[in-house]
Order: structure tokens, then sequence, then C-alpha cells
């Protein structure tokens, strides 16, 4: 190769320079389709990403399960303290795609109207990032439904549904 330029070691890493700060990476999980796996070791409390995507109100959210054709994208929107729910699958972030697990090593913590996925627990590089949906899902648990929301987390307590059990009056 001619004119080609040997730089030292330190400035002819691209890699690192591709992706700066980033701790986690989406990869095909056992789980369910593409999960979110740890590059790094992740310590307990540390806040590993903001779930983002845009503000839509509850009525725009089911406009638009609806227009995508059923529940399934249901797992897209986070439910907010005031109602409202972010849309992950509008402009956001890898962190639509971590999975539910019955057995999570991370948390969603909500501020002031913004979401963060946190640690639970130390969380080594490579190992899959899962939190609890806990969704609520006011509408009858039909077969159809339990089918779309089903867990396959593979921990021992699986309860076998993405789905919160239902609580009398509490939340919508
Ligand atoms: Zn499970």
């Amino acid at each position: 190769m001619i004119g080609v330029m040997t730089l030292p070691a330190s400035l002819s890493d691209s890699a690192s320079l591709s992706a700066p700060s980033a701790v986690c990476e989406v990869r095909n999980s056992s789980i369910h389709g593409q999960g979110v796996f740890a590059l790094c070791a992740i310590t307990p409390g540390e806040r590993i990403i903001e779930y983002t995507g845009e503000r839509v109100s509850w009525e725009e959210t089911c406009r638009r399960n609806e227009e995508k054709g059923g529940p399934i994208n249901h797992t897209f929107f986070f439910s907010l303290d005031d109602g409202m729910l972010i849309d992950g699958g509008a402009g956001g972030n890898e962190s639509r795609w971590i999975n539910h697990a019955c057995e999570p090593n991370c948390e969603a913590v909500e501020e002031d109207g913004r979401v963060f996925i946190h640690a639970l627990h130390p969380i080594a590089p490579g190992e899959e990032l899962k939190y609890n949906y806990g969704l609520i899902y006011e509408a009858r648990h039909t077969a159809a439904v339990k089918r779309a929301f089903a867990c396959f987390c593979g921990a021992p307590t699986c309860s076998g549904t993405m789905l919160a059990p239902k609580r009398g009056k509490k939340g919508r």
C-alpha cells in the first residue's frame, strides 16, 4: 500500500473512537430477538443508559399500537407516573431492546419524567441487561395477550409472562 502513514498505536485505534463511552451494545439474545449486552463491568446502582423516545399520551399509544397491528409493540412503550408514555420505537436508543426478565440485573428508575436504567447487581462484560417490565395491561388477559407478552427469560422463578399481576384499582 502506497502512502499509508503509520500512526502511533494510540491514534490508530479507530474502534475506540467510533464508540467513545458505550457501556452496552445491541446483539441477538437467547431470551427474545435482540437484547442489550454489557461491554464492560458495571457496578450496582450505576446508571447505564436513559430510556429515550418520544413522549406520547395513552390515546396516541393505542393509535400507534393499532397501526402496527397489535399489542406486541406495547413493549416499546414505557409508562410514566404522570400517565404519559415514552415511545422507544420513535427516536429511541438501544435501551428499547433491553429484554424483560423475572430475575433482572437492572431496574428502571423514573426521575423528573425521565427514565434511566440502573444496575441492580454487579454485571460482567458480555452479560445481557434485563429489567422487569411489570407491564400493566388492563384489558382481559386472553390467550392471545398472554402469547404476545410471554416471557422466555429462563429463570427458575419465571412467571411465564411480562405482565404484572392485575392489581385491582391501582394504576390506570
Ligand atoms: Zn420470565
